[in-house]
């Protein structure tokens, strides 16, 4: 990219938000407890600076240049556009606005978790009334067409609506039941494994995807998550329960995640185009690698012998295994969900934040609805809030919009998968002969290279002009349960 008076006050502004991200990953992971006050100050000091810089006049008329020098189509336009949107995004909203809101959310955290603690939906329901509020001010703040709510689906994928994502849900509201109800049980098996065990077999299966472990590292919190802190940096953290091998998938989601910022062109490293990717096509990686690829039979015909020692059950053999990894089974929890009733526990936080945004259900109704999706779409009866309304931190978060994403990250991770048959019709031989390399590299030249240098919307009809289609998705998961 030419150099910009832009390119450099990007170049400043991903700087510092790297430097808050390595607070925020020490935060999650090693930090004393008793440290949390002070790392509080230091990372919400760092926003505030980040907010005044990004909402600076200099930012504007830095835009401004560029767009008048560079055409549609070029890196420095795309610049300018990506700057641009989070310039607009951030000077919309008041400032004492944002303080207030960010104040309420760092203390409702703590409420959340108290109330979920206690079962007690009252504890938690006035904090909530209050974010809500608030949102449904910042969408105003923003503007938006048709509905309130395309104004939050807006701020995780540039340009999503309502319109875009029913006609994908309602035909998961109609397949994904019927497959539910043709499984049979599973033979349950059980493991004797290590933390230590379990650190040293996800780290062979994120090298075996090809993870570049020169810049990378894996830790644990409470809850896996991935994050990026700097061009050369990516981690990821694993939850590691003794004896438990959930963390070969949590661990091939994360690194999922990680290998799409590691795919980065050089050229865009630590600017506005290194970031600002795009929720959907980012889940659709993580869960490429976490279930197409790990819940294949073809995956575990290569590497049963490396969880094999570590099976207490007699006589498993690699087919029992594979059945067992997708077994079946409606719950309560969204993060323990089996591949096919996944969607449906986002489907039913997507229909709730619809009727609190469009004003037809109250704070108050919020449990009472949540139990009857449930009874409705998983046919489950939900004992209370802490397995039901409260078991997610997104709304505690002031985060409404986010849950759909990773669903329509599952749906687009399939219509990638056909992409790449074109290239490779040997798909099955290919994950089976273990050169996953190869589908890495078709990986990074086809997505992740791009970076935001494309919209999400030209990301998507690069690899499927239909754009967002579930047909792929529904065809997969029926060859892979039926
Ligand atoms: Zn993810």
């Amino acid at each position: 990219m030419q150099d910009t008076r832009l390119l450099t006050l990007s170049k400043e502004l991903q700087l510092l938000g790297s430097v808050q991200a390595v607070l925020s990953w020490d935060q999650e992971t090693y930090i004393p407890n008793k440290s949390h006050a002070y790392r509080g100050d230091q990372i919400s000091y760092l926003s505030s600076l980040i907010h005044s810089k990004q909402t600076h006049t200099e930012i504007k008329q830095a835009i401004e240049t560029v767009l008048s020098q560079f055409s549609l189509g070029t890196n420095e336009n795309r610049l300018a556009r990506v700057v641009e949107r989070n310039y607009d995004l951030a000077t919309k909203l008041p400032v004492s606005f944002v303080e207030k809101k960010s104040k309420l959310i760092s203390g409702a955290l703590e409420i959340w978790g108290e109330a979920r603690k206690q079962n007690n939906f009252t504890l938690f329901e006035q904090t909530l009334g209050q974010i809500i509020e608030m949102t449904k001010q910042e969408c105003e703040y923003y503007g938006y067409q048709k509905t309130p709510y395309n104004a939050l689906l807006n701020l995780y994928s540039e340009g999503l609506t309502t319109d875009s994502i029913n006609p994908n849900f309602d035909i998961l509201k109609t397949e994904l039941p019927k497959l539910i109800e043709s499984q049979q049980p599973v033979k349950d098996i059980h493991f004797k494994i290590s933390v230590a065990q379990q650190q040293v077999l996800t780290e062979r299966l994120l090298k075996g995807i090809g993870m570049n472990f020169e810049q990378f590292r894996q830790d644990s919190s409470r809850h896996p998550f991935s994050t990026t802190l700097g061009p050369h940096d990516h981690r990821v953290t694993n939850k590691f329960t003794v004896d438990d091998i959930g963390s070969i998938w949590s661990g091939l989601h994360e690194g999922g995640h990680a290998m799409y910022e590691q795919g980065i062109s050089g050229e865009f490293a630590g600017t506005d185009l290194g970031s600002n990717l795009s929720l959907i096509v980012h889940e659709s990686q993580s869960r490429f690698w976490e279930k197409i690829i790990g819940f294949s039979d073809e995956y575990w015909q290569a590497n049963f012998e490396l969880v094999q020692p570590f099976i207490t059950t007699p006589n498993i053999t690699v087919e029992q295994f594979i059945k067992w990894v997708r077994r079946v089974k409606p719950g309560l929890i969204r993060i323990e969900s089996d591949e096919l009733c996944y969607d449906l526990h986002v489907i039913i936080r997507y229909e709730i934040e619809q009727l609190i945004f469009t004003n037809q259900i109250t704070v108050s109704e919020i449990p009472e609805v949540w139990n009857h999706l449930y009874k409705k779409y998983l046919g489950v009866d939900v004992p209370d809030v802490a397995n039901g309304c409260l078991q997610d931190i997104h709304w505690a978060h002031g985060s409404f919009g986010y849950f759909p994403t990773y669903s329509l990250g599952n749906i687009f991770s399939s219509q990638v998968l056909e992409a790449y048959k074109q290239f490779d019709s040997e798909f099955d031989t290919t994950v089976r002969s273990g050169n996953l390399g190869k589908i890495a590299d078709w990986l990074k030249t086809k997505i992740h290279s791009h970076g935001s240098s494309l919209t999400p919307e030209q990301i998507i009809t690069s690899i499927d002009q239909n754009r967002l289609n579930p047909a792929a998705y529904i065809s997969r998961l029926k060859a892979r349960y039926l």
